[in-house]
């Protein structure tokens, strides 16, 4: 057993039960301050016991990060050692190839490790095809990297590893605002090559530049409702809002959608929405002509909505970035969503569909449904709920930790 682990956190009386039941995070109010010793440790492991001096878990112990304690394993036999972090990495990544390797042959972009809820705080590691992206949101996180990408370049030798760190992040985990770049294995100071990164989704391909996308440079967790969105898409005229690189509108053209106005504030982001488009031309994935059916929009979503004529379009994707980043700015974001909601219920045609999602964690499933249907009332609206949306397997929701579940959407019919 290694040294550290005879360091001791201890838990106050009546903030433990959460931990019992492997919530993973412990704030510097749980935490005992009585101990001297507490003071000396800096990243470490540690052993954390509750207030009778009963073992919960192991955690690393880090005073620097936002959340000091993070709880890592709660067997007494199984210390989180570098071993841990090899073993914890290879059994996400073969949970994800139990389905994508065998069921889902058309895909090759998904995500390999889901943070807490796959046991690794701080990490949401994303394949795509050859391309690793590894996101770091935790100063944990970022004392693991090199164990964590020379584990997935034995387990699956990819041509490229991305390591970067989260915006959102940084300051509040005081980690470097920073991208590195692993060719084969060994740290690269700039790319190897500017080719984009390419792979493939539900048969369709994309395309990515390196280090330069949103988020890891795709948003898998939109695969399956995309394929369920794209199922009423047929000649019909739809308005893709924040569409990014194009994921709703590409499924949606090979579904044989008549006309699309594909919006969003980000130009980089419809470029690349056209050489996507011309890629799946290209590989005969969608109609020849489908670029012609495709209008472009480099604006701001709430501001396109007002401007559109009623009865415009059959369908409205709504699929918005993180409106509530943090609880605080829940109240704000409720606004918002009922706002454009509000607009999409008025303008859509009579009969016609919403695909609505909310990605900020902090708004709960029923909070979202009540926002809706608050945005129905003052819209005049009545609406039905067709399909239910929410994240794919491949970002599971740990009901230890309930933060996990954080995608949740609705196909609205607007009667
Ligand atoms: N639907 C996309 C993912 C959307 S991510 C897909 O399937 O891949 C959110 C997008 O909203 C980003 O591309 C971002 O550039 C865009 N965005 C953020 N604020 C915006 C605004 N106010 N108006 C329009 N687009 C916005």
């Amino acid at each position: 057993m290694s040294e550290s682990v005879d360091s001791i956190v201890t838990v106050k009386a009546g903030k433990d039960k959460q931990l019992i039941r492997h919530h993973p995070w412990v704030f510097s109010g749980a935490i005992e301050p009585d101990s001297t010793l507490l003071q000396s440790l800096k990243e470490t492991v540690v052993r954390v016991k509750n207030s009778y001096g009963q073992f919960i878990a192991y955690g690393w112990y880090d005073p620097e990060s936002h959340i000091p304690l993070r709880l890592l394993s709660w067997e007494e036999h199984i210390v989180p050692d570098s071993q841990w972090w090899i073993d914890t990495t290879i059994k996400s990544v073969k949970r994800r190839f139990e389905y994508f390797g065998t069921v889902q042959k058309s895909t090759n972009a998904f995500r390999l490790v889901h943070g807490e809820a796959d046991f690794l705080p701080g990490f949401a590691i994303d394949l795509y095809g050859q391309a690793i992206v590894v996101i770091i949101s935790a100063r944990v996180a970022w004392a693991h990297r090199h164990v964590i990408i020379t584990t997935l370049q034995k387990l699956l030798n990819p041509e490229l590893i991305i390591v970067q760190t989260d915006t959102g992040f940084t300051r509040s985990e005081k980690i470097p605002d920073t991208t590195e770049y692993y060719s084969k294995g060994n740290e690269v100071s700039a790319l190897p090559n500017n080719e984009p990164i390419m792979f493939t989704e539900h048969g369709l391909y994309y395309s990515f530049e390196a280090g330069k996308g949103q988020k890891s440079g795709h948003f898998c967790d939109q695969r399956e409702n995309r394929i369920k969105m794209a199922m009423y898409a047929k000649d019909k005229r739809m308005l893709d809002l924040f569409c990014y690189t194009g994921g709703f509108t590409l499924q949606a053209l090979r579904k044989g959608c008549n006309m699309i106005d594909a919006v969003d504030s980000s130009g980089a982001a419809l470029d690349r929405l056209a050489s996507n488009i011309q890629l799946n031309i290209r590989k005969g994935k969608i109609h020849c002509n489908s670029d012609k059916l495709v209008t472009f929009h480099q604006a701001d979503a709430f501001e396109f909505l007002r401007e559109v004529a009623c009865d415009t379009y059959d369908i409205i994707v709504l699929d918005p970035p993180k409106l509530a980043k943090t609880k605080s700015q829940v109240e704000g974001a409720q606004r918002a969503y009922k706002d454009i909601n509000r607009l999409a219920f008025e303008k859509v045609k009579t009969g016609g569909l919403v695909a609505t999602f909310s990605c900020s964690g902090s708004v709960s499933r029923e909070q979202f449904k009540t926002i809706l249907s608050w945005a129905a009332k003052d819209s005049g609206k009545e609406i039905q709920i067709i399909e239910s949306f929410s994240q794919p397997l491949d970002h599971p929701i740990r009901l230890s930790f309930p933060e996990s579940e954080y995608l949740k959407g609705y196909l609205l019919k607007v009667l």
